[in-house]
């Protein structure tokens, strides 16, 4: 499983998992004690708050794969920042996206063969959750044409 954590991002270490039916859920969290401030780009290591993001990742042996991504929101001490706080940022996920990239990556090589309604389909017979209306979302954002 660690491995699989690996792949994702070595920086990221497994704090937990749990094997359903239909479903792994791994929990993941960030060793990296210190933050940048996207903002100002000051070092932080105050935490203010934990939160988890629930974010779904590339099938694992069939089975649906969620990450449970502990995500830290941080004082930013600075005192030239506009901002005060701000939140964990992962390399693998778009700041407020709920599918990793290289999910997005993988549904959107399906899209482009196909209409829409079938890559949901299809990509629900692996386990992958995605609606059609995000399919269409993703290519639009990719700037590929939606069938
Ligand atoms: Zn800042």
């Amino acid at each position: 499983m660690q491995e699989f954590v690996n792949d994702i991002d070595k920086n990221y270490r497994l704090d937990d998992y749990r094997i359903k039916e239909q479903m792994v859920i791994l929990k993941i969290s960030s060793i990296c004690k210190e933050l940048q401030c996207p903002y100002c780009n000051a070092i932080s290591k105050r935490v203010h708050s934990i939160y988890e993001r629930e974010i779904q990742d590339l099938p694992m042996q069939n089975k649906k794969v969620i990450l449970l991504v502990k995500t830290r929101k941080m004082f930013c001490d600075n005192s030239h920042c506009q901002k005060k706080t701000f939140s964990e940022r992962h390399v693998f996920v778009g700041a407020k996206g709920k599918k990793t990239v290289r999910l997005e990556k993988r549904i959107i090589s399906e899209a482009i063969q196909l209409s829409s309604i079938n890559t949901s389909n299809i990509l629900k017979s692996e386990n992958i959750d995605v609606c059609k209306s995000s399919v269409c979302a993703l290519l639009k954002k990719n700037a590929v044409h939606c069938g």
